[in-house]
């Protein structure tokens, strides 16, 4: 029996849960699991004071998946860092050990006008899958500041990887591809970074055991420049942390949506943290406004990733992209013409499940 815990968190947390669950539900027999609600980010301060408290913690950790819905809001913005809502979401992400993150970036046909490239350049749109090492390199490496040897005020922050990081990252973004269209290509900066240099040996090596994946390297520079040129060149892109967090950005910006992005946190074996990469938009919070897609395409997600259920995963996305089709449209996405609340954006997948 598949365990699941649900993170609803802040804003508009709830109300997009709410409607994942409804429209799991008639995927998957929910019934007949175990789904746990529990308590993260700002809803966990104002009940205990502690935006990740041990029972969230347990409950996660004796999960097969995590859905989380989004965590923050202006009310907390004044508490002390170590407890603001954002540190209950790395908590959650460092105690289940997750190191790859995985960030899909599709341009679905019937939105390619929300996309701010040309058509001419978007062409039958793109389906690409960054694969982001999350726990190493620069922003965990070393870091410091002070005089320098002639005495000038000097800050630094170092870049370190081991062959155990890059293996194991290496593998999860050679599985995915496995998954998918079998290209992978490695992000780096082999031309000048020593670790860089072995980020790239290590996946040369790791190839040799996925004979059928085609492997290529790209440096990050021309990375950037190619997810704008052709983004529908690429399949499965795996990179560093610091390189991985600036180009899912810049991928996510290409297909036009935040309310449509969702997201995957892996880490040994199959357990894995699912959420949309957008925050609790309080500024809609409670209105019915909220674009629920992020978060049944991360439930999609957790279907694939951590329950072997994939043709229950594509069931999903094809009912997105079906009611997407038909016009269904959240006010994010509809452009002034008559929005449907976030309710009836699920029912409209629903219908076309
Ligand atoms: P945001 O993603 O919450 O919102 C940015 C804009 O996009 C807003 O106008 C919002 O209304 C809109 N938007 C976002 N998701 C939407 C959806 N599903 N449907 C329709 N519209 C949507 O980013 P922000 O405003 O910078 O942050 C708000 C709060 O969320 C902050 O407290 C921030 O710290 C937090 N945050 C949390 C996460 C997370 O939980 N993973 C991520 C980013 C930001």
């Amino acid at each position: 029996m598949p365990r699941l815990t649900v993170l609803p968190g802040d804003g508009i947390g709830p109300e997009i849960m709410e409607q994942t669950l409804r429209l799991l539900e008639k995927v998957v027999p929910l019934g007949s699991w175990q789904v746990d609600m529990a308590l993260i980010g700002g809803c966990a301060i104002d009940a205990c004071g502690n935006p990740l408290p041990q029972e969230t913690v347990d409950a996660c950790l004796a999960s097969d998946a995590v859905l989380l819905g989004a965590v923050g809001g202006p009310k907390w913005d004044a508490v002390p860092a170590s407890l603001r809502p954002e540190a209950g979401l790395l908590g959650i992400r460092s105690a289940m050990g997750l190191y790859a993150n995985l960030r899909p970036a599709t341009l679905m046909a019937p939105l390619a006008e929300a996309s701010p490239l040309k058509a001419e350049v978007l062409g039958d749109g793109f389906d690409l899958l960054i694969v982001r090492e999350l726990t190493g390199g620069i922003y965990f490496g070393e870091h410091g500041s002070g005089n320098d040897s002639a005495g000038r005020y000097t800050a630094y922050d170092v870049e370190r990887y081991s062959v155990y990081e890059i293996e194991r990252i290496a593998r999860t973004a050679f599985e995915a591809a496995m998954r998918r269209k079998k290209q992978l290509v490695s992000v780096d900066k082999a031309n000048v970074l020593e670790s860089s240099r072995l980020w790239r040996a290590t996946v040369n090596v790791l190839a040799a055991q996925y004979p059928q994946v085609e492997l290529s390297h790209m440096y990050v520079d021309n990375a950037a420049m190619q997810l704008v040129r052709d983004p529908g060149q690429f399949d499965v892109i795996v990179t560093s942390n610091m390189f991985g967090d600036i180009l899912s950005d810049e991928a996510s910006m290409l297909t036009g949506s935040i309310g449509l992005l969702p997201s995957a946190s892996l880490g040994e074996g199959t357990r894995g943290l699912y959420e949309p990469i957008h925050g609790s938009a309080p500024d809609i919070a409670g209105s019915g406004r909220a674009n629920p897609l992020a978060a049944i395409l991360s439930a999609a997600m957790m279907l694939r990733y951590s329950l072997e259920m994939e043709d229950e995963a594509r069931r999903i996305e094809n009912a997105v992209r079906d009611a997407l089709v038909d016009g269904a449209r959240t006010a994010d996405l509809a452009g002034g013409a008559a929005a449907l609340s976030c309710r009836e954006m699920a029912d409209a997948v629903i219908a076309h499940l």
